[in-house]
């Protein structure tokens, strides 16, 4: 049987708020990278991070459900909403009205949300929770999916987690929106050193294959400029050199409002060059969700 494609323009797509019924950890969404449901889990529901992009979707104005993570709930959590995509009911919802079909197969459980995953001090126990889960439901080919702006892949206790998801079909798509750290400044206004993030992805790529992924806009009108495009290449080509292993390259855009209204998207053709300038500078795959 062929693979029902994901369309951009379906509710499930679009809407991809951490908020779903009465469920303070766990939500569902149909995303176009994972080619399925997704089961989010979200580990900082108290929108805590160490970036602050300028295009991050997260309505820190809006107060927190709750200040804290709790692993029993979450596991509990996990299991419900396992069970209504199961059972169809999950399909029953508006939300998912044009992708019922796809809602019965959990492609991945995926540690994201509003903040930073690898900043909760114990990513270990969280992944613990995820692998007793998929053994739970008898769920081998879904992957355990840490999406990351790579600030902690450092921390002893995310080294741990993820040597447990290596185990366990685990990914790791790390961000990378920025060449130089100028423009990394400008864009993720972290106070993390931008060679800590290249250090980091450096060595978790090393250890295993992993994602890259990289949102390019425009600032006030202005596409990432030709010259940081380059250096952004130069590290991915630092990388590979170092004896990192990159799958794939993830290239979006802006798809929902942001709070910078000066930061705005690029289009499907735009996006689509700089994927091909991409390509050319680094022999790597590079897939586009415009
Ligand atoms: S890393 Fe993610 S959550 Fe943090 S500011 Fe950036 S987009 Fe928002």
């Amino acid at each position: 049987m062929g693979e029902t494609p994901v369309q951009s323009h379906w509710r499930s797509v679009q809407d991809h708020s951490r908020s779903f019924w009465d469920f303070t950890y766990v939500y569902p969404v149909i995303s176009r990278r994972s080619r399925g449901l997704s089961i989010g889990m979200n580990l900082n529901p108290d929108k805590v991070c160490n970036f602050d992009c300028v295009y991050c979707e997260v309505d820190r104005a809006i107060p927190p459900k709750t200040l804290t993570l709790d692993l029993l709930k979450l596991r509990a959590e996990l299991v419900e909403m396992i069970r209504f995509a199961q059972s169809g009911r999950l399909a029953e919802d508006p939300k998912f009205a044009e992708a019922g079909a796809l809602t019965q197969v959990i492609r991945d459980l995926a540690f994201s949300g509003d903040g930073e995953p690898t900043m909760v001090p114990n990513f270990d126990e969280c992944v613990q929770v995820a692998v007793e889960i998929k053994r739970l439901f008898k769920l081998p080919e879904t992957k355990i999916v840490l999406i990351t702006d790579a600030a902690g892949l450092d921390k002893a206790s995310v080294r741990r987690g993820l040597e447990l998801m290596d185990a366990h079909q685990g990914e790791v798509w790390g961000k990378l929106d920025a060449g130089t750290e100028d423009y990394y400044r400008t864009v993720n206004r972290s106070t993390v050193r931008f060679e800590r993030i290249l250090a980091n992805l450096a060595a978790t790529a090393k250890a295993r294959p992993i994602v890259i992924q990289s949102l390019f806009f425009r600032i006030h009108g202005q596409p990432m400029p030709a010259a940081e495009l380059s250096a952004y290449c130069g590290r991915l080509r630092d990388i590979v050199g170092a004896g990192g292993r990159i799958m794939e390259v993830h290239a979006y855009t802006i798809a929902r409002p942001t709070p910078e209204p000066w930061a705005t998207k690029l289009s499907p053709e735009e996006l689509e060059a700089t994927a091909a300038g991409i390509r050319a500078q680094t022999g790597l795959p590079v897939q586009v969700f415009a």
